[in-house]
């Protein structure tokens, strides 16, 4: 396993991170035991970050790592964690770094995170006298906190100005084959001495499907689509950790397999894979990550599952199992009722638009989704 520094602040952390917004779960609660064993599995195979956050697994993701880091592996890992709160009044922010410190059971988190800032909403509420950024100073003069980061899902060019902002030691973002916006803020931010840990490198799991044009994007000897794609963020010397969300043993160790040849590719290499994905990126200007933020939609529609379809037919040429897929969500069986989940049925209310992070027109796109998919 290759460790890197996490910019200027000391640390050197695994290549691979386990991301624990996926633990196994059954009947709404994480199956504790096997979390446990996995966690642990991967430390004892170089794994030495691990990230959560107060809202994953139901709220149980920080209370379950917090009890695999008992036994001594506490001290083997670098633990972080979120800040979810976005109000300019810090006091609930610091109530919630103290409930994260008891549900962790831990003295101190070494990575903590504003999570999912924009930079609006940096000056609006967390600049302001009394707010989350000076309780995050008093919190790491306490010592409960060592170094402060963030989680970014704003625009590109918005990753910049938080970067120059001085504040922060490093940032969790959005990186993948399909979605490289960020990899000029990723330079900077690592230039600027900032780590930069990398979510959703196999795209929410849409990279995990069988594809042999994924897979022949990378040079080498490649057995995945998912391989691949984790491959492709860890060839970037500008990332410090790859995270992945891993939800079962033999995930865990596929992705220790392939982090232990995984390094810092060529230049050539990594010019030739910018080419290809360029030449299969400008098929369409759709992304969407899947991350939920715009549902419900109140006329059923199901957005994500939508857009992950048109992502098969346009981005990778899957047009019958993306148009077979598309006709059966017409009908929907939600409790007694069934609903339309198909895009055709979206009636451009503009609800959703909002609240999307990646700003993607969605009722435009729902159209166009609509008009491809439904011929
Ligand atoms: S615009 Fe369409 S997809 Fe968006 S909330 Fe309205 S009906 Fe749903
Ligand atoms: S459309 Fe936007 S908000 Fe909705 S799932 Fe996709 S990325 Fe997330």
């Amino acid at each position: 396993m290759e460790y890197r520094a996490y910019g200027n602040t000391g640390l050197r952390l695994s290549l691979l991170g386990f991301g624990c917004m996926r633990l196994p779960m059954k009947d709404e609660h994480v199956i504790e035991d096997e979390a446990i064993r996995m966690l642990r599995y991967a430390i004892d195979h170089g794994v030495n970050y691990i990230d959560t956050a107060f809202f994953y697994c139901n709220h149980e993701s920080e209370i379950v790592v917090g009890r695999a880091l008992k036994d001594g592996y506490r001290q083997k890992v670098t633990l972080s964690t979120k800040n979810p709160v976005h109000e300019p009044d810090g006091r609930k922010w610091r109530q919630t770094l103290d409930e994260q410190l008891r549900k962790l059971d831990v003295e101190r988190i070494d990575v903590y995170h504003f999570h999912g800032i924009g930079w609006d909403e940096w000056n609006e509420k967390f600049i302001v006298p009394g707010g989350p950024a000076d309780e995050m100073r008093r919190a790491q003069k306490e010592g409960i906190v060592t170094h402060c980061a963030f989680s970014f899902h704003d625009k590109p060019e918005n990753l910049i100005k938080l970067v120059d902002t001085g504040f922060f030691e490093g940032v969790l973002l959005q990186y993948n084959l399909l979605d490289r916006a960020n990899e000029a803020g990723i330079a900077h931010a690592h230039e600027k001495g900032l780590g930069v840990v990398v979510m959703g490198p196999v795209g929410g799991g849409r990279l995990a499907a069988p594809s042999d044009g994924i897979r022949k994007l990378i040079p080498g000897p490649v057995q995945s689509s998912a391989e691949a794609a984790l491959r492709f963020v860890m060839g970037n010397p500008g990332v410090t950790v790859a995270l992945s969300g891993m939800s079962t043993m033999e995930q865990v160790k596929e992705n220790l397999a392939t982090a232990e040849t995984a390094g810092v590719l060529s230049e050539s290499d990594r010019a030739q894979i910018a080419k290809n994905l360029d030449e299969v990126k400008a098929l369409s200007d759709l992304y969407c990550t899947g991350c939920n933020y715009c549902m419900p939609c109140p006329h059923g529609i199901d957005i994500p599952r939508n857009f992950e379809l048109m992502n098969y037919y346009r981005v990778w040429g899957l047009k019958d199992y993306a148009k077979e897929r598309y006709a059966r969500l017409k009908e929907r069986k939600v409790e007694d009722n069934i609903v339309e989940a198909w895009a055709a049925a979206c009636t451009q209310c503009g609800e959703c638009e909002p609240k999307c992070p990646q700003n993607i027109p969605i009722p435009k796109q729902m159209k166009e989704v609509a008009a491809t998919l439904g011929t």
